[in-house]
């Protein structure tokens, strides 16, 4: 059987340079291919300045991506749309792209699955499936960008806030980072991409020597090691006062900011006693707080919190003066919450183009 053809962004840029070559072309032309991917070409016949020689030799050898998207959830007007993409192999991974006035924000996804387990996440449920390559994160971008292109809006931020724990996979997550900063591709500033993590704290060590001032955020969710060794399993192995040092020592070296993700639960991490901890743990450090109400997911024991008790824990939280948002509930009808929309198709196995 024939193999399938390699998605072009499988290729570094050496790679596609020296392909380049071996069909009489000259080195320049992967500029020409990655600015017309990069503006949301669907195929490589649109590419209308590049020789058709090279069009037709690019669409032998090569896909344009290696993603096929298998169900498509939109809400908040059309606002939020949320893609779950099939993957080679069959695993299937979300992606979601958030617009605002002046931004459009994706939050992709690093894992089919994750490995850390958290109780209260409906990716967490399902077995973990495999680490993504780095050319099928950066293709969730670039699939984005097509689709943001029909509305003449550009890709401005990323997050890796979908399935998975980035830092499992960070060789991959460095490269598609390098890849969405690289003015030749995306040009993303890291400024504007924030790479989240459990708590893997070697991790974290290393990503303060890469010289690339992404966010860090940290999904913190509890403050003392008993309530967190149950809400983050990781923490058994990375207790929170350490990953708060290692976080800090981040922020230290890059100069940025962390942001402390907080998930909050009905009764469970929202009362007095938390905001107190947390105050204890965060202040006077380079640090925000993120509240998240949580997104009700089926079969777990975790409610959301009421309107009233949002507002109460953030006034408590600030009472100790760390700094703090509440972020909006976007895409609650999309299945938002990382791994819905991957657990809706799994259990309807109905599938939409
Ligand atoms: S919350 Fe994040 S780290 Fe925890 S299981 Fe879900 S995807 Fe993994």
């Amino acid at each position: 059987m024939a193999l399938a053809r390699p998605p072009i962004l499988s290729l570094s840029s050496a790679e596609l340079e020296t392909w380049l070559g071996a069909n009489d072309m000259p080195a320049y032309r992967r500029r020409q291919v990655w600015g017309w991917l990069a503006r949301g070409a669907a195929s490589f016949q649109e590419m209308h300045d590049v020789p058709k020689q090279l069009r037709t030799a690019l669409e032998r050898d090569f896909r344009i991506t290696s993603l096929q998207p298998v169900a498509v959830s939109q809400a908040d007007r059309a606002l939020t749309t949320k893609t779950l993409f099939e993957l080679e192999g069959g695993h299937s991974v979300e992606a979601v792209v958030m617009r605002y006035t002046d931004r459009s924000t994706l939050c992709i996804s690093s894992q089919a699955g994750c490995p850390i387990g958290c109780p209260f996440c409906a990716t967490g449920k399902f077995p973990f499936g495999r680490n993504l390559k780095a050319h099928e994160i950066v293709e969730q971008a670039v699939d984005t960008v097509r689709l943001l292109a029909v509305e003449d809006r550009r890709l401005s931020h990323v997050v890796f806030m979908g399935m998975g724990e980035p830092m499992a996979n960070y060789q991959a997550v460095i490269e598609s980072v390098r890849r969405f900063s690289n003015a030749e591709l995306l040009g993303i500033s890291p400024r504007r991409i924030v790479v989240s993590t459990s708590g893997l704290i070697p991790r974290i060590v290393q990503l303060a020597e890469e010289q690339l001032p992404v966010t860090l955020a940290i999904s913190l969710h509890a403050a003392r090691d008993e309530l967190r060794d149950v809400l983050v399993p990781i923490n058994r192995k990375y207790p929170v006062h350490d990953l708060v040092e290692a976080a800090q020592a981040y922020a230290a070296k890059t100069g940025r900011r962390v942001s402390y993700e907080w998930v909050l639960l009905a009764d469970v991490n929202d009362t007095e006693r938390d905001a107190k901890e947390l105050g204890r743990l965060l202040r006077r450090k380079l640090a925000h707080v993120n509240l998240i109400p949580f997104n009700p997911v089926e079969d777990t024991p975790y409610r959301a919190p009421a309107r009233a008790a949002i507002r109460r824990f953030k006034e408590m939280v600030e009472a100790q003066g760390l700094n703090v948002t509440v972020r909006d509930t976007r895409g609650r009808e999309a299945d938002a919450a990382c791994g819905q929309l991957h657990e809706r198709v799994m259990r309807s196995k109905v599938a939409v183009s």
